[in-house]
Formats: structure tokens, sequence, C-alpha cells
């Protein structure tokens, strides 16, 4: 047997380009990433992109640059390059092609010539009887001359792995240990389609072999597969590589994790405003957990702390709850500067004017403690940014005479300071029950609606602090009635 590689860990992520990253890619390739980190191999991004019919423009570039978002960095793939490129299988059909001809020599694939047409009554006659729907094996034993007549009429053709008909196939996954599967269940599978192109199963095993990948870390759903792929390690004569199938995803009512029951794009999760930081914590607990089950990790710990032994076997709840909760913990403890920059983009779209520094980040400091991703963030600060608007409501409390009375009092009263310190409004709310005897609703909120917009915010001297003395002073004279 050829030896595959000398013991370096070398794991892949290899989508295929849908349009979009779905979060259980997501969770395939941040298992890969750190099982290579902790192992200090190599991390390789492959693109599976053999099926033409589902092509969709821009779905390579559109995966890297979420990928890059998120900031999980591969050591080799496309752009970057690296010693078993190209990292593309669209690029590497040449290769497949030499590889399928020693299968046909060595006879365990074969030429089938099958019409849609037939496969389709097959499949149906098949369904009928509920049988499984797999492929009966016609042109298993075709003759060299059948075969020869057939190109003379150039009939289209596949081409078949010829999968043993008896015994089982016994492999070992590193979370489901022995796995035994039943020859007679697996199908004669594709391995070049008439379009000339590989299927997954073929490109998948050469690549994973050529790039001697050490450990295939994958979805769950690629299972029963796998006995497909340990026959063509073995008709090569190549080394297995050790697999690990990661446990399903499921929705909180434990069905598959699908579109229907909520987003599972990431970059749309980046889009509303997810902090990578709190996505990739979020992911790596959807079937693994450390020892010390804590909940809140940096990637950099997760390097340190990932094993796969740690995995489990039975599906992982995508809890949305769970994500929300995470990502305010992440919103409310990264470092100021850096939610500030992340929450930029928010506040460029609404149009409004952040570069003066420190107001901006004044404003961000109060307004990461209301929400649970930034694309609220404009919402709840948006009142800082331009003027008030108030509703009927609004205006009769602005009105009453008690709160004109304070609004002219404040003004007053404020422009004898040069700063307010936390004490100064706080004496100042003193002086203002005092003087008109008002407390509670009747003082506050005449207060913070003229400051703030709404009845209830954040407190006074945050609102007051943001403001600053002038547009404090302002905010009140536009609501004096004359
Ligand atoms: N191209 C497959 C996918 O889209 C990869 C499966 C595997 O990792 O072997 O998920």
């Amino acid at each position: 047997m050829k030896n595959n590689n000398n013991n370096e860990i070398r794991v892949r992520f290899a989508p295929s380009p849908t349009g979009f990253l779905h979060v259980g890619g997501l969770r395939t390739a941040l298992f890969n990433y750190l099982f290579a980190k902790k192992n200090s191999g190599k991390f390789i991004l492959r693109i599976e992109d053999t099926d033409r019919k589902r092509f969709v423009s821009g779905a390579l570039e559109n995966l890297i640059s979420t990928l890059k978002s998120i900031g999980l960095a591969y050591d080799e793939g496309p752009k970057i390059g690296g010693s078993f490129g190209p990292y593309i299988q669209s690029k590497r059909t040449e290769i497949y092609k030499k590889y399928v001809q020693e299968l046909l020599d060595s006879g365990d694939a074969y030429y089938c010539f099958c019409s849609e047409k037939r496969l389709e009554k097959l499949r149906k006659d098949r369904r009928k009887r509920k049988f499984s729907l797999m492929y009966d094996g016609k042109c298993r034993n075709l003759s060299k001359e059948e075969i020869g007549k057939k190109f003379e009429q150039k009939i289209p053709y596949v081409i078949r792995l010829k999968f043993p008909k008896n015994g089982t196939t016994i492999f070992y996954d590193k979370i489901r240990e022995k796995v035994e599967v039943e020859n007679n269940l697996v199908e004669d599978q594709i391995l070049i389609k008439a379009d000339g192109f590989p299927t997954y199963h073929l490109a998948n095993v050469v690549d994973d072999h050529l790039m001697k990948i050490s450990h295939i870390i994958r979805g769950e759903e690629w299972l029963s597969s796998t006995p497909k792929h340990i026959f063509l390690y073995q008709a090569f004569g190549w080394e297995i590589p050790k697999f690990v199938h990661l446990p399903l995803l499921l929705n909180p009512d434990k069905s598959k994790l699908s579109k229907r029951q909520g987003d599972v794009a990431v970059e749309n999760y980046l889009k509303k405003g997810y902090l990578p930081e709190a996505l990739l914590n979020f992911v790596a607990l959807l079937g693994w957990h450390a020892a010390d089950d804590r909940e809140i990790y940096s990637l950099q710990e997760l390097e340190k702390l990932f094993s796969i032994k740690r995995i489990t076997k039975s599906g992982a709840v995508f809890d949305l709850e769970k994500l929300n909760w995470m990502n305010s913990h992440y919103l409310r403890n990264l470092g100021l500067e850096l939610v500030a920059e992340r929450a930029k983009p928010f506040f460029e779209e609404a149009k409004f004017d952040v570069s003066d520094k420190e107001k901006y980040l004044k404003i961000i400091s109060m307004g990461r403690q209301r929400i649970s991703n930034l694309s609220e963030i404009v919402v709840q600060t948006e009142m800082f940014y331009r003027n008030l608007k108030f509703s009927k409501e609004d205006n009769e409390i602005i009105s009453e005479e008690n709160s004109q009375k304070i609004y002219s009092f404040w003004i007053k009263e404020i422009r004898k300071f040069q700063k307010l310190s936390d004490e100064d409004i706080a004496n100042l709310i003193k002086k203002t029950s005092e003087k008109f005897s008002v407390k509670g609703k009747n003082l506050y909120f005449p207060i913070r609606l003229a400051l703030y917009g709404k009845c209830h915010g954040p407190d006074l001297p945050i609102i007051i602090d943001i403001l600053g003395k002038n547009e404090v002073i302002k905010r009140f004279q536009n609501l004096i009635i004359k």
C-alpha cells in the first residue's frame, strides 16, 4: 500500500459552491481548521464544482470572501495556491480521466450505456415494488465487442463503479467507530457523467489522495457514500484516510436543519450584524464541547482545546436564541473600537456622519448594551444623529406647564457649567425636583423626551454626555413654546 503522507495532519474543507456558505459548511470548515491548528497541520480549501448543472456564477468568490470575513484562513487553496493545486476540481478534469482509465483497465469500473429513459422507467418500477432505487447493473458485464459497437453507434455513456455485490464493507469512523454496510445495498456509483465530468465520488477520492489528506472531517450526510470511497481507495491501492463524520445539524423541532425554518446562509448572519467571533463560538459548540463545559471561547482558545474525542454522535440543535445571547455577549465584551469599526457600515448605510470619533465611541458604548446584533444599533442610537420626531402623546407631555418650566430651568442652569459631571446632573435633578415639587415620571419623562425622543432609555448622564452641553441646550430650546 502506498503511504499517503509522513504523518503530517492535512485536512480539507471541500464545499460545492452553491452560492452561499451554509452554517453546516461553516461548522465543517471550523472543525477542520481547529483540528489542523491543534495538530500543527494544514487546512486546505478545495472547491468541488464538477456538477456543472449547479454552477452559480460568483459562488467561489463569495465563499472565499465569507471565509475571510469570518476569520478562517486556509493554508492551501484557490487564490493562494500550494504544492498540490489546482484546488478547483473543474480545473483538474484531465487528472480524473487518467484515474478512471486505471479503474476501467483493472475491471473496477465499467461503461454504462443505459439511456435516461430506461433509468427513469427502472426507478419507477422499483419505486412501485418498494425496492431501493438502485441501478440494476445491466451494463456491468458487457463484452468488449458490445462496448465497441455502442461506441461506433455514438451512444452516450457514463462510467460506473463496479461495486462488489457480495460481502460487507467495514470501515472505522472516529466518532461512530466500526461501521458495517452490506455491499448489496450499495449502488454502482456513476464516476464519470455523460458530459465527461467526474462525479463528486471519484474526484473527491482522487483529490484526497493526491492532496495527501490524512483525515476526512465532513458532515454525517456523507457517511452512506463512504463504502464507495473505501472501495475506490482499495481499487487504486491507496492508503485510506481517517474518517470523522460530524453529527447532523437540527432545527429546534429536531428535523434536519433546513432553509425553510430559518436562515442557513452565513453571509446573511454577517449582514445582519452577527459578529464573526460569536458565529464561530456558536458553531464550535454544534456537536462539540470542551471538558470544562464553558460556553464562551475565543478562536485561539478553541485552537488549543479542540479534540475529535469530544465530538458527539447525536444531532446538534441550531438554537437561534443561543446565538443571539452569544452575540450580545460579544457585542458587550469585545474591544469598543473593534465593535465601533464593525458597526460603521450600518451607520454609513443610514447616511449618518460618524466622523466625530469621540461621540461615535460613546454612542457605541451605550448602544451595544441594548442590542443582540449590529443591525439594531442604528435604531437604538439614531436619536443622537438626527432631529427628534415626536408623536401626539409626546407633544402633550412636552407642552405641559410642568415640562416647560423644567426646560427653561435646565437651560439656565446648564449654561453655568463648562462640562457636566454625573454628580452635577444628579444635583440638578434633585434641585429640579425640590423647586417644582415633581418626581418620578413627571420629572424624568419630559427631560428624556426632550433629549432622547423617548420616555425610556439609557441613564440621563449617559445621554447628556453623548450630546454635550450645547446640544442639550439646543434640544431644550427647540421645545420651548413661546
Ligand atoms: N463537496 C462535498 C460537499 O459539498 C464535500 C463532502 C466531503 O467533504 O467529502 O459537502
